[in-house]
């Protein structure tokens, strides 16, 4: 099985994936977009069917317990193969039966055994045997567990089955075990679970929560793929996709429906607390609470949980996920301090963050947001005069001449500045210090569009050439050839350079996108969705184009378009 993974979208650390599993032996390709969430499938007590997970909700990908199958149904199993066996053609995973383990203290059957029964009924997601620890369990026992898990790792890799491991990363709730375990899971494997963080989840410590999984992402490749273990409730999931989570497995549709919990997307209800349904959800729509069986609550805590995926997804192509979380924010206490603390991910998670937005910026009081990172480094490059800085709500003093931006033109300040003052300091804060002299070599003529009356042209009047646009919605320059030309002379490598090796050049020379396979090197300064220089290994500028990833994503991934070359 060969996994391969492309950003297509992204916001914050979150991506809108294609995850796509080969099956070298057979030939089969099966494909999903990510995030995803992965119901769990209880093969001796379903509460929802497959069928149902199929016609109802077009599930692609499912999760299925390889030790109850092992104990309850092994040879037929065996025999027909898992996706004959579940009549399901889709992507599934088994879990290895360390859920088991934790919940009895021990189980008879061995890390190799559990492996290669997965191997035998061909699913395509396999794990091994880890030793998941408590959230609170003394750091003596997390780590005896992690050593064990990482030793079951390596056995694992050394099988070398026809598998997808779902490779899990303990540590419980110590970061530097975390850190480990992930940088060395992280070597081996290119999914990776963050295991043991249910518990977590159940009593409400998101912060503890975010600090794992932020940590784990800082010590693994880029191009992994995250699946949150366990991490089913829906009040979560976009916090967990900001933070570069792809995969949520859901048991908790069936085990809260068990109890009579009902799951909205801001939290949990008793199903006896309700006196009105809060959701039109083809189970919900003309119903009463108690008219609710276990069957029903399950099917809802579904719908609702695909739904939450859904506006992740959608909150990402709108590039407005940090909104999305600020909303979800404030329906608890304990999500809301979670939140808050991003504000120490700050730094870490600004290199992920495109650089501008495709919907405008909404002020809600959070100091949180990567834009303020990016932004005050940016602020530093700019000379102006001391009069010239306006407050612009969180971002605080912005000078008068780029107000224009994203993602300050959100605020509705008028500027005073002349058309060359916005465009000379526009220059200097897009591409660094001094740009603003390169315009010096040009008789510059600024021209604005007719309909919005706002900067649209920049031509050289000396030739009459176009030398650069301004972007309507982000008042963002976008160089053509001979501005392109001026800054790669301007600055020196690697600013605001991507490097792509030689087999790619005649491709870009024509016109082709940058994939991000072909990078060898890229100025780390540089954010998705700014204006860069591609250029080859001896810095000869090939073409300039707009950066769609992170540069830490471009040096990682081996799939996708990394920049999109201006014709
Ligand atoms: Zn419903």
């Amino acid at each position: 099985m060969k996994i391969s993974f492309e950003i297509k979208d992204k916001d914050i650390a979150g991506r809108i994936g294609k995850l796509e599993i080969e099956n070298e032996h057979n030939g089969t390709k099966k494909c999903i977009e990510t995030p995803a969430l992965m119901p769990v499938y209880n093969v001796n007590n379903p509460v929802v069917s497959i069928e149902e997970l199929k016609d109802k909700f077009n599930t692609k990908i499912l999760m299925t317990n390889a030790y109850i199958l092992l104990k309850s149904h092994k040879e037929k199993v065996i025999e027909e193969g898992i996706h004959k066996f579940l009549n399901f053609d889709g992507i599934i995973a088994v879990d290895s039966g360390s859920y088991q383990l934790m919940e009895y203290g021990s189980i008879d059957i061995s890390n190799k055994e559990i492996l290669k029964f997965e191997e035998s009924i061909k699913a395509e997601i396999g794990s091994f045997l880890d030793i998941p620890t408590l959230p609170d369990a003394y750091k003596k026992i997390a780590d005896e567990n992690l050593t064990e898990t990482l030793k079951r790792a390596k056995e694992a890799k050394e099988l070398n089955l026809n598998l997808i491991i779902n490779a899990a990363i303990q540590g419980g709730t110590f970061i530097d075990l975390r850190a480990k375990a992930a940088k060395e899971i992280s070597k081996n494997f290119e999914l990776n679970a963050i295991g043991g963080i249910v518990r977590l989840m159940e009593e409400y410590r998101f912060d503890e929560l975010i600090n794992i999984i932020v940590n784990v992402k800082k010590n693994i490749k880029a191009s992994n793929v995250v699946h949150a273990f366990g991490l089913g409730h829906p009040m979560i999931f976009g916090l967990a996709v900001a933070l570069g989570c792809d995969i949520f497995d859901s048991a908790a549709y069936a085990l809260f429906a068990k109890d009579k919990r009902y799951i909205t997307n801001y939290g949990t209800k008793k199903i006896s607390e309700l006196e009105y349904l809060p959701c039109s959800c083809p189970v919900c729509h003309n119903k009463n609470p108690n008219d609710l069986d276990e069957h029903d609550i399950a099917l809802h805590n579904l719908y609702v949980s695909y739904e939450e995926i859904r506006k992740v997804k959608q909150a990402i192509k709108e590039n407005n996920l940090w909104e999305y979380i600020e909303m979800r924010a404030i329906s608890h206490p304990n999500l809301y301090k979670a939140v808050k603390a991003l504000k120490k991910h700050r730094k870490f998670l600004s290199q992920f963050d495109p650089i501008t937005k495709r919907s405008a910026f909404f002020d809600f009081g959070f100091d949180i947001r990567t834009e303020i990172y990016n932004v005050k480094k940016r602020i530093k490059n700019v000379n102006v005069g001391k009069d010239d800085f306006v407050k612009v709500g969180i971002f605080g003093n912005v000078p008068k001449q780029i107000l224009d931006m994203y993602p300050f033109n959100a605020f509705g300040i008028k500027s005073d500045a002349s058309d060359e003052e916005k465009i000379k300091t526009i220059m200097q804060y897009q591409f660094g210090k001094d740009a603003d002299k390169i315009l010096d070599k040009f008789n510059l003529i600024i021209k604005r569009s007719k309909n919005t009356k706002r900067i649209r042209w920049i031509y050289d009047s000396k030739t009459k050439e176009l030398i650069a646009s301004v972007r309507a919605q982000d008042h963002f320059i976008i160089p053509h050839k001979k501005l392109g030309e001026e800054l790669h002379k301007f600055f020196k490598f690697p600013k605001l350079r991507v490097v792509i090796s030689d087999e790619a050049v005649p491709f870009v020379k024509e016109g082709r996108n940058v994939f991000a396979k072909f990078i060898t090197n890229i100025d780390k300064n540089l954010r998705a969705g700014e204006e860069c220089l591609v250029v080859d290994k001896q810095d000869n500028l090939i073409a300039t184009g707009t950066l769609l990833l992170a540069p830490i994503e471009c040096m990682s991934f081996k799939r996708g378009v990394a920049v999109r070359v201006r014709k």
